[in-house]
């Protein structure tokens, strides 16, 4: 008996010098089972949620109905739901006894553009944008995200024997101006509320849906905005003697800092500059007094982008030099940075999403998107972002063998096929949750 009683408090000492916990591995595929399971139950109320975010999109920091109908079925799942953090967004919280804060995000706001997909949920919304009436719609896909959020809320309270600590479903305003997660973080996210030890975040894309893809390391690019005005001296199109052409300048600029991509960032390196928007002057015989390029640039390495702005700065000072115009007012306006996903976080995730998809989980490139989720993680967030597809994996493979090509993101003609695709994303993130739950309760 003393024998006995001595080797167990060797055995419990031992366990705890190891940090070994008495915990049996995740039985992925039983987990699997139980929450595809819990989302083909929820997916009558999933997919009407999904369709009626669909047909009423709102645009950055307009969400107040897409916000309230989230409130709602947060609160009819049991989180307590704190509404206008950040403006428009919302955090949810769901405590269930002692253990680490787990977040997960997603988007609330569609895009200033017309749908054209056809669908009968189709957005026929309009809205007031910068003073212009303008048709929105959700052709991002974070309706998708918004339904997947909900979906996997609704799951992990389900397999809330499973797992122990907090819930933090956050939904946040303006991704796509990159916006809302600042306003967020403004608002006291991290302080008025816990800050999460992990976090997770999805997005969907034009690749077939079932499937799951990730990064490790840097997963989406650093942006900045490029708005560069370039003086001159109006005058007469017949004198162009007595003017100086802010319009030739702003050609030659185009033309020229594409050298700095092609002549001084290293090949091997990402990075991209595109012009999107050129304006000046009114009428062919009006030589203007100044014209505005705006552009957007973007990279993966920050070493990359201090030398790409260096020289898109350097070479609009030269172009106005060259014609003997004023300086230009040069704004390079830094937006989002890099999504890095954390290492440790994602080996934790990978093991349980390799067990439950397969080979339809696979790593990928960097996306040369942007993402404001890199606000939370550089906030001190160790996160996963990751992808899913929306597509019928045949017309995937059509469209990768020369077939029609597959409306990507922000196209009007985005259309997620919805029930596979939302019941994915809630199987991998759940599993992704409850794996991050699983690691620290082993401890180290
Ligand atoms: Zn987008
Ligand atoms: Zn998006």
């Amino acid at each position: 008996m003393m024998r006995f009683t001595k080797s167990l408090l060797a055995s419990v000492a031992l366990c705890s010098l190891l940090s070994l916990p008495a915990r049996a591995e995740l039985d992925v595929a039983k987990l699997k089972t139980t929450i595809e399971a819990s989302v083909e139950n929820d997916y009558p109320k999933l997919d009407a949620l999904y369709k009626d975010l669909h047909a009423h999109p709102e645009i950055a920091f307009q969400e107040v109905k897409t916000a309230a109908k989230l409130a709602a079925e947060m609160r009819a799942i049991g989180f307590e739901v704190t509404e206008q953090v950040g403006k428009t967004g919302l955090v949810a919280i769901y405590k269930n006894g002692d253990g680490p804060t787990i977040m997960v995000r997603t988007e609330l706001d569609a895009l200033p553009m017309e749908e054209k997909t056809g669908l009968p949920y189709a957005s026929h919304d309009k809205t007031n944008w910068n003073g212009r009436e303008t048709p929105v719609a959700h052709s991002c896909g974070h309706d998708i995200h918004m339904a997947s959020w909900v979906g996997t809320a609704k799951t992990l309270v389900g397999l809330k024997d499973q797992w122990h600590g907090t819930l933090m479903f956050i939904a946040q305003p303006a991704e796509e101006e990159i916006a809302g997660a600042k306003a967020m973080l403004d608002d006291g996210l991290f302080t008025r509320f816990p800050k999460p030890d992990v976090g997770f975040a999805l997005h969907d894309g034009a690749s077939a849906y079932g499937t799951v893809s990730y990064r490790v390391g840097i997963g989406s690019s650093n942006q900045d905005g490029l708005f560069i005005r370039f003086h001159g001296r109006g005058g007469h199109g017949a004198m162009p003697q007595n003017t100086i052409d802010p319009v030739m300048i702003a050609a030659r600029f185009v033309v020229d800092v594409q050298s700095v991509i092609s002549r001084e960032k290293d090949p091997t390196e990402f990075g991209v500059v595109s012009i999107g928007a050129i304006h000046g002057g009114t009428a062919g015989n009006i030589i203007p007094d100044n014209a505005l390029v705006v552009g957007t640039i973007r990279t993966f390495k920050p070493e990359v982008r201090t030398k790409m702005l260096a020289g898109i700065e350097r070479t609009a000072k030269a172009v106005a030099a060259m014609a003997d115009a004023p300086p230009p007012d040069i704004n390079l306006d830094a937006g989002a940075k890099a999504v890095v996903n954390d290492p440790a976080v994602v080996a934790t995730a990978e093991k349980v999403l390799k067990a439950a998809f397969g080979d339809k989980i696979r790593t990928t490139p960097p996306n040369t998107t942007s993402e404001d989720y890199s606000e939370y993680v550089n906030a001190g967030v160790p996160s996963m972002f990751f992808n899913i597809g929306v597509y019928e994996p045949e017309r995937v493979a059509a469209a990768r063998n020369g077939g029609p090509p597959l409306p990507p993101n922000h196209s009007p003609l985005f259309a997620p096929v919805p029930k596979p695709t939302i019941e994915t994303g809630v199987t991998a993130m759940a599993l992704a949750v409850l794996s991050a739950f699983d690691q620290r309760a082993r401890g180290p």
